[in-house]
């Protein structure tokens, strides 16, 4: 059994696919029981998302509220 502080570490992983199906199966069980993981992954995955339609280059001020719009949205859910 995975706990909060695996779920923090390879999060990035679990976004990108880059686990072994235990891996993952035993990442989405600790998801299905934590609430507090389900928010931080989606937290995660706005912020990549966020990077890959940049393409690395700086953020506007706009664009910075926008991301964390998003993640108040996410929040409140
Ligand atoms: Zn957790």
């Amino acid at each position: 059994m995975l706990n909060c502080r695996d779920v923090a570490h390879e999060a990035s992983d679990y976004i990108d696919h880059n686990q072994t199906g235990w891996r993952r199966f035993w990442f989405n069980v600790h998801l299905f029981i934590c609430k507090n993981c389900r928010v931080f992954v989606r937290h995660v995955n706005t912020t990549k998302e966020f990077i890959r339609k940049r393409g690395g280059m700086p953020a506007s001020e706009q664009e910075v509220k926008g991301v964390m719009e998003a993640v108040r949205k996410a929040d409140s859910k």
